[in-house]
């Protein structure tokens, strides 16, 4: 077993919902690997449960995958907002958050991020960032004044397989990341750090 099959194992049986999301991600949709999967999945409800919060944001829905995981720790009352600009993948993210029993706390936004988050008038507890990496500074300044005080930012994919960390790597992807994770690791508006999982989660804390 590899590693990676070790952590699903670790993790405990995937419930039925995810398994039908995952199976029909990977069956209907392009690009299945975006998706947050098992592990990553765990981790991200586990930090949900720990928070409780009561607003969450996330940037890239994908099929909703994450956003399912999510949504566990949500206080009774708590919404997440979801941004998606691939209007293809609306009805497949809403069929599985109704058959999560998660409608009614889901809110499906459709559009550039960018322009929907400038039109959010709401604080987040938890802000999930995980759409195009070449543009997460741009993400990460939109969400900034919308994240409470003590409030987290989730940031997937920074160690981008390795390559964030190997400076002979400068493909434009790989750099704008390099300088995204560069600026947060000084910005003394936030604690920080990194869990390395499957490809690297920035957790920050905005003081
Ligand atoms: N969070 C999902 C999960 O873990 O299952 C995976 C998200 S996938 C890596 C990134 C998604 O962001 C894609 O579906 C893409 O269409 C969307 N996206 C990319 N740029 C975007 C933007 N500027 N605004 C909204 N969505 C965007």
């Amino acid at each position: 077993m590899d590693v990676q099959a070790y952590v699903h194992y670790l993790s405990g049986e995937e419930n039925d919902v995810l398994k039908g999301l995952y199976r029909q991600t990977h069956l209907r949709v392009p690009y299945p690997e975006m998706m947050s999967g098992h592990g990553q999945g765990r981790l991200l409800a586990m930090f949900s449960h720990m928070i409780r919060p009561d607003r969450i944001l996330e940037i890239g829905t994908f099929t909703g995958y994450s956003a399912i995981c999510l949504a566990e720790g949500l206080l009774p009352r708590g919404k997440l907002y979801t941004i998606e600009q691939n209007e293809e993948l609306t009805d497949i993210a809403a069929f599985f958050f109704e058959k999560a029993g998660l409608s009614g706390k889901i809110v499906q936004l459709t559009g550039d991020a960018l322009v929907v988050i400038s039109e959010l008038n709401e604080k987040f507890d938890i802000v999930f960032i995980d759409a195009a990496k070449k543009r997460y500074l741009d993400y990460y300044h939109a969400v900034f004044s919308k994240v409470r005080e003590g409030g987290y930012i989730l940031i997937d994919n920074i160690l981008w397989y390795g390559k964030t960390a190997n400076t002979a790597v400068t493909d434009a992807t790989t750099e704008s990341l390099r300088e995204f994770n560069d600026f947060v690791r000084n910005d003394d508006r936030v604690e920080r750090a990194v869990v390395q999982n499957r490809d690297g989660i920035f957790i920050l804390r905005k003081k």
